[in-house]
C-alpha cells in the first residue's frame, strides 16, 4: 500500500476491500503516526479496517470529504492545515469541536458528518497519565497560541484550573485568546493576589518571575519539531517543582533543559495517543486498547 493518498489516487490505488475505511487528511501528513496504532487498535478489536494517509491541500478540502464521503469512509482524523476549514463540512459539531472551534475527528453517520475534537480531552488525559494530577488542579503556563496553543488553552478553562498564563511571541494572539476565555476565570476560586488569567510577552525574565506561581508549563509552539531547534525556554527560567510538557513527540531540547533543572517531563506521545484512542471510540463505539495502540506508537515512533 502506498504510504500517502492523494484526492487524485485515493479511489484506483486503495485496494477494494470489504474493510471499514478511515484515514488522517493532512498536508504535510507523510510524517502522520495514526495508521501504525490506530490499526493497531482495529486489530486487537478484531475489526477488519483500513486507515490511511491522504495528503489534501487545503483548497482540495471540500472536495476530498466529497470522495470520502463516496467512498464509504466512516470517519477521519485532520491534522494540519485542516481543522478550523473542517467545521464548515460538518453538518453537527459536537460540543468539544464547538467549544475548541477546531475539529480533528470526523464521523460518517450514513453520510452525515459530525465534527470532534479530542485534542483537548486528550492532552488532559495525557497529563494525568503522565504526572497523575488534574489539569484543574492545576495552574498552567502555555507557551504559543498557535492551534494547538488555543485548542490547549481553551481546554485548561473547561477544566477550570486554578490559573492560566499565555506566552506568545506575537502577544496580540495571546491576548485575542485571553479575551475569548475571560469568561472561564470569574469564579469563586481565589488565588491570592495574582490574575488567574494572565498574558505575558515572549520575555525570558518576566516568565521566570511568574515561574514561581506555575505547576505546569506546556511547550504549544513549533519549536522543537526540527531536530536542531533551541530549547523554547531555557534551563535558567526552569524549576524543580515545575512539570513540563512538551506537544513535540519526542525528547527536545526544552525537555533536556527541564530535566536538567530538576523538573518532571514528558513529551507529547501521550497526547496524540490519547486523543487517537478517543477518535477511536467515537468511530466504534468499543474502549480503545490502549496498551496495544501505546506499545504500536512507541514502535512507530522508534521509541
Ligand atoms: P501553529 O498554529 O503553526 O502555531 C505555531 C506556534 O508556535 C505559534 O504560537 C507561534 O508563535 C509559535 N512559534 C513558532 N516559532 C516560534 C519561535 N521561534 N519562538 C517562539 N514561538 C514560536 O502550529 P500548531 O498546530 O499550534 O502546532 C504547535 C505544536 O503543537 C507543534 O509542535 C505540533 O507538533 C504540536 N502538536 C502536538 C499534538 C500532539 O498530539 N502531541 C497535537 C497538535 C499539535 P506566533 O504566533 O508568534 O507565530
Amino acid at each position: 500500500m502506498p504510504e500517502v493518498y492523494t484526492l487524485s489516487t485515493l479511489d484506483y490505488e486503495l485496494p477494494v476491500s470489504p474493510e471499514d475505511r478511515y484515514g488522517v487528511l493532512g498536508y504535510p501528513v507523510k510524517h502522520s503516526l495514526s495508521p501504525q496504532f490506530q490499526l493497531a487498535g482495529f486489530a486487537k478489536r478484531e475489526i477488519a479496517a483500513q486507515y490511511v494517509r491522504i495528503e489534501v491541500p487545503i483548497e482540495q478540502l471540500s472536495a476530498a470529504v466529497e470522495k470520502l464521503k463516496q467512498m464509504n469512509f466512516k470517519g477521519w482524523n485532520c491534522t494540519l492545515p485542516h481543522k478550523i476549514e473542517m467545521l464548515k463540512l460538518c453538518r453537527r459539531l459536537d460540543e468539544s469541536a464547538q467549544k475548541l472551534q477546531a475539529v480533528n475527528t470526523v464521523l460518517n453517520e450514513d453520510g452525515t458528518l459530525i465534527g470532534f475534537n479530542t485534542d483537548g480531552t486528550g492532552w488532559v488525559r495525557a497529563i494525568r497519565e503522565e504526572f497523575s494530577v488534574d489539569v484543574r488542579d492545576l495552574r498552567v503556563m502555555i507557551l504559543g497560541a498557535g492551534g494547538a496553543g488555543q485548542a490547549l488553552a481553551t481546554q485548561a478553562a473547561l477544566e477550570k484550573c486554578e490559573r492560566l498564563v499565555l506566552v506568545n511571541r506575537t502577544l496580540e494572539k495571546a491576548q485575542a485568546l485571553a479575551k475569548a476565555l475571560d469568561s472561564h476565570f470569574h469564579s469563586e476560586k481565589l488565588q491570592g493576589s495574582h490574575n488567574r488569567l494572565l498574558v505575558l510577552p515572549w520575555d525570558e525574565d518576566a516568565i521566570a518571575a511568574e515561574v514561581n506561581n506555575i505547576d505546569l508549563i506546556v511547550n504549544a509552539t513549533s519549536v522543537g519539531l526540527k531536530p536542531h531547534d533551541p530549547a523554547v525556554l531555557p534551563e535558567r527560567v526552569l524549576q524543580p517543582h515545575l512539570l513540563v510538557y512538551d506537544t513535540v513527540y519526542r525528547q527536545t531540547k526544552f525537555l533536556e533543559a527541564a530535566q536538567d533543572a530538576g523538573a518532571r517531563c514528558a513529551n507529547g506521545l501521550s497526547m496524540l495517543l490519547h486523543q487517537g484512542a478517543l477518535a477511536f471510540e467515537i468511530w466504534t463505539g468499543k474502549k480503545a486498547p490502549i496498551e496495544e495502540m501505546r506499545k504500536a506508537l512507541k514502535e512507530a515512533a522508534g521509541i
